[in-house]
Order: structure tokens, then sequence, then C-alpha cells
């Protein structure tokens, strides 16, 4: 389906919008003061036009810090005020929505947790069909694509047409340098699917820290994002959310000094150019198959471990005569071909074997 025509292109959101769009601030609103101390040296700054802080938190654990609740719409209607910047927090529920709009709030921006939640965006998407205020729709949790597109539907089909994506990695299945996992192949898709659709990237979220976080947007720019949102807080260290990952105003500013950004009309026909979307697919593919790679040959190892303390033999006939099978009809089914198959799997045995026999003959398991 073809469908998200109508959205309203970031510039005709508000007067002075520009693309790439840029939100930056904290986390958390914490206190007065640090909103305003953040959102005051941002406005001098001149870079962003949107400031962004979480009032409600959603957090895994209870009992962290669960945001500043509803006095924290006083000091963003403060920090419209005394600087001009346009404002915008996260909801997640019909009541947070209530108060956002309230409160003036400028857009808002759904978090991963609520996408994830049919029922929760379709409360939302009750409360803000008429307010007139751009959504920003983040994606969900999990490598969903669909779900991620099904709660940006349900805001278009109740004709909110000022409407974005925000990237912000998923949950990474084994530990990774980066705190969320890219996965850039679904962003590329998303866009590729639904071109009008404004996708900005959350560099923050998907790095975990502050050192990672050029990278990050830098590789959001090159394929063409059409904003980014940055954490920032006047002293990371202290922040009660996210502490690892802000930046202060100064470095944010270094940070979108630092940045190429391109011009979008003549980059967007190098970006549609199709070697190169489908080679970042590749590339991120590839990332994740070594990151898969890493994590069975550690349980390879604890296997290892196991036949040493129980004195069993490495190499298990039936067990490797069941993998190559059972593989190699998996790989059939996937419309690969057998000897491909086997002969990855030989690899990938005889790497797993060497490592066990090491492992039995008393060397460490790094030593191979
Ligand atoms: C946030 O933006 O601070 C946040 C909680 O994000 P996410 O929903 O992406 O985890
Ligand atoms: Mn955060």
């Amino acid at each position: 389906m073809n469908s998200l025509l109508n959205i309203t292109p970031i510039p005709d959101w508000y007067n002075g919008l520009l693309q790439p769009l840029l939100i930056a601030g904290p986390c958390s609103a914490e206190s007065e003061t640090q909103v305003m101390e953040t959102a005051n040296a941002l406005a001098k700054e001149g870079k962003v036009k949107v400031f962004r802080a979480g009032i409600w938190k959603p957090r895994s654990r209870p009992g962290s810090f669960e945001g500043v609740g509803e006095k924290g719409l006083q000091w963003l209607q403060q920090v419209k005020r005394e600087t001009g910047l346009l404002v915008t927090t996260e909801v997640a529920t019909a009541l947070h929505a209530q108060k956002a709009i309230e409160y003036g709030i400028d857009m808002v921006w759904v978090g991963a947790r609520t996408t994830a939640n049919p029922f929760s965006v379709d409360q939302l998407v009750a409360v803000l069909k008429d307010a007139n205020i751009p959504v920003l729709v983040k994606n969900p949790v999990t490598p969903d694509l669909e779900l991620w597109i099904g709660a940006i539907e349900r805001f278009y089909r109740a004709g909110i047409t000022k409407l974005a994506a925000i990237h912000r990695g998923f949950y990474p299945y084994e530990r990774s340098r980066l705190r969320n996992i890219p996965k850039w192949e679904l962003a590329i898709d998303l866009k590729s699917r639904f071109p009008n659709l404004p996708v900005i990237c959350d560099p923050s979220h998907i790095a975990g820290i502050a050192g990672l976080i050029h990278e990050v947007a830098q590789h959001a720019l090159d394929l063409s994002f059409d904003g980014l949102m940055v954490e920032v807080h006047p002293n990371p260290s202290v922040a009660l959310s996210d502490s690892k990952q802000q930046l202060t105003p100064l470095a944010f500013g270094q940070l979108i000094a630092d940045l190429t950004f391109h011009d979008t009309t003549s980059q967007s026909a190098d970006f549609v150019d199709f070697l190169t979307r489908v080679r970042d697919k590749i590339d991120s593919i590839d990332q994740q198959i070594f990151e898969l790679l890493a994590h069975r040959m550690r349980l390879v190892e604890q296997i290892g471990e196991y036949k040493r303390s129980t004195n069993v033999s490495v190499f298990q006939l039936r067990r490797w005569e069941s993998i190559l099978q059972s593989r190699i009809d998996c790989g059939k089914r996937l419309g690969l071909d057998e000897e491909y198959v086997k002969s990855l799997l030989q690899l990938v045995h005889k790497e797993s074997i060497k490592k066990q026999a090491d492992i039995i003959k008393g060397k460490t398991t790094g030593d191979s």
C-alpha cells in the first residue's frame, strides 16, 4: 500500500522550520533551572528550533526517576516564552496528550514502548487528531517495521498529516558498542516505502554514549535522514536519566559544526541511487551476522567447558548430522543453495570444534 502521500513537509509545520530538522534538549526535564539553562544555551547557539524534554519518563524498572510530570509543562511554556524555541515532549497516554495540548506544546513524540502497543496508539490518536500539532513516532523497541508503520498509519488515517518517524534503534540481542542496534536497513525500507514521510534519527539513544553520537548522526545524514534529535544536558554526569549519552550544549554545538550536512535536493538523487541503499543494508546485515556468530561461539565455549567437566568427547557425530540436515532444509526453504549452506556450516563447525578442543586441552577460551 503506497499511502502517506499527503504528509505535510517539515518546513510547512511551523514558520521558520528547516529540513533537516534539529531537535535538542535533555532526556528529562529535571528542574526549572536545568530546563532554562539548557534552552537558553541552545537558543543562544542558534542551531536548533525545537527544544525537547521528557516530562513523563517510561522506565524499565519502577523506582527510578519517572519524570517531573505536569509541572514540567510549565517550564516548557517558559522556554517558548523566553527563547522562542518550539517545544516537544513525549506522550504515552491520553491524559499526557490532553495536558500537552492544554499547555500549548508544539509537537509531541510517541516513545518506543508506546509505539509497540496499538491500543495506546489509538488512545493518543483519539486525543491528538484535532490538535493540529506534529506527531513524531519513534520505532518500537523490537525491529518490527510493520508495527512502526502501523502506528504511523493510525495517526495518518485520523487526518494527522504533520507526521514524522524517529529512528532510535532497536533492542540489541547481543551487547555491542552501541546501546541500540541501528538496523539501518529498516529505516531505509521505511523511507523507500513512504518517500514523503520524514525520518529523523535519534543518535543519542542509538549510541548510548556521548563519544559515539557523531558517528551515528553522520551516518544518518549520509543516508539523507530528515533531521536529528539529540539529548543535551548542562551537566550530563548528574543527569537523572540517560546520563552517559547526553551532550553539554557546547559539545552539541561542536557536534553540529563537525557534521557534514548534505544538500538535500542534489543529495536525494544520490540517495535514491539503488546501489547506495542496498549496500548499506548489506553492511548492516553483515554486522549482525558477525554479532550472531560471536554469540554462537560463546555458546559453543559454554558447551566446551561443560564437556570438559563431564569428560565427554568434543565431536558428536549424530549432533553434527542433524545440524547439517536441519540447516540445509532451512536454507532450501529460504532459497539458498545446498552446497553453499554446507560449506558455510562446515567452516562454522570446524572453528567450533577447534575452540572446544582447545578448551578441553585446558587452553584459555580466548586462545585459539
Ligand atoms: C527519550 O527520548 O528520552 C526516550 C525515552 O526515548 P525512547 O522511547 O526512544 O526510549
Ligand atoms: Mn533518553
